[in-house]
């Protein structure tokens, strides 16, 4: 498959007033024409930061991209782009979702002339064959009536239907990259599962590849193509869905796994629950900086950091446990040593 986005060494800080926050910390990897890229961890651990920074969207200061990051797009580093350039691809190029489409759209403006502005300055087309599009577009997301509809506001639309017709904006310009972060938070479970599909579909009809951040595994079961776990601001783990779901190497990932409800999940009390909270990014544990809450640590992790070793040709892992050396641990997931 065509390799579309190559980010190679990335490093993120924020300068705050308690010191350099350092959120983003040496993440790399690719994304190929038309699949879906999910990056799942918790709160915090950067994966949000990360996939801002495709789009330069982080305020600078007090976020600062560090020398020696590159986000190579075919052949452009778009950390290397003036305003001008990067607003040729912000939107036509690669385009993004939020978790609440209410602080995305403008309240003040009809959904449609959102959808019309986006197709007017990346596609040049005219007032009337925008709106012809627009109309079309939101068709293809499944709003209803939409000829009516086009001429409403956000707060007359529902909350599913929002995120509906944000999708119809992020996709108006058939971009080669979406980036859905946490695209279904905040809706419900049935509406969840149909913008996931929705998004689904308009990915096999455009051959966009979707970049979805996002805390739940669920979702990522039913559309990842790949998955890269985050932690502490490093990617801890990265394969394929079945990598992920049915071997997974990392203590991190199967903490993660180990906490997702199942059929068998009878209450909440059967739940994992992962002790401890994730490390202060001012000042980074040397060593792995999952070692003080993985029941697995041995002294070596405390002491120097991990290096990713590939278990196959699909996933790598960064943990010690992975070592020719280390002592052999039952897999908690797959029950193999
Ligand atoms: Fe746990 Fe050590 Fe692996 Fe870190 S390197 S996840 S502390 S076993």
């Amino acid at each position: 498959m065509e390799k579309i986005l190559n980010v190679k060494d990335l490093n993120i800080s924020f300068h705050t007033y308690a010191g350099e926050v350092k959120a983003v910390r040496g993440v790399s990897f690719d994304l190929h024409k038309g699949e879906t890229l999910a990056v799942v961890g918790e709160s915090g651990c950067g994966k949000t930061v990360t996939s801002k920074s495709l789009m330069r969207l982080l305020p600078t200061p007090p976020a600062e991209i560090k020398e020696g990051s590159a986000i190579e797009f075919g052949s452009t580093d778009i950390l290397k782009l003036s305003e001008r350039e990067l607003r040729k691809i912000r939107g036509g190029e690669i385009s993004m979702i939020f978790q609440d489409p209410m602080t995305s759209l403008n309240p003040t403006m009809k959904v449609g002339d959102q959808i019309m502005e986006s197709l007017r300055i990346h596609r040049k087309l005219s007032k009337r064959e925008a709106r012809e599009e627009a109309i079309r577009m939101l068709r293809v997301v499944n709003i209803p009536n939409p000829e009516k509809r086009i001429d409403e506001y956000p707060h007359q639309f529902s909350g599913g239907m929002r995120q509906r017709a944000m999708i119809a904006i992020a996709l108006s310009c058939n971009p080669k990259i979406l980036i859905a972060d946490e695209p279904t938070t905040a809706l419900d479970v049935t509406i969840q599962a149909q913008i996931m599909e929705l998004i689904k579909e308009l990915q096999d009809e455009f051959g966009t590849a979707v970049i979805l951040v996002t805390h739940d595994l669920g979702v990522v079961a039913d559309v990842a193509d790949r998955i890269q776990v985050m932690y502490a601001g490093k990617i801890v783990e990265t394969g394929t869905r079945e990598d992920i779901f049915y071997n997974p190497q990392h203590p991190y990932t199967w903490a993660l796994l180990k906490s997702v409800p199942t059929l068998e999940t009878e209450n909440k009390a059967q739940l994992y629950s992962l002790q401890g909270t994730p490390p202060d990014l001012i000042k980074p544990p040397v060593g792995c900086a999952f070692a003080a809450r993985c029941e697995y640590c041995m002294p070596v992790c405390r002491e120097a950091e991990p290096e990713e070793i590939n278990c196959s040709d699909t996933q790598g892992v960064s943990c010690w446990l992975k070592h020719s050396m280390a002592p052999k641990v039952e897999n908690p997931i797959t029950g193999g040593i």
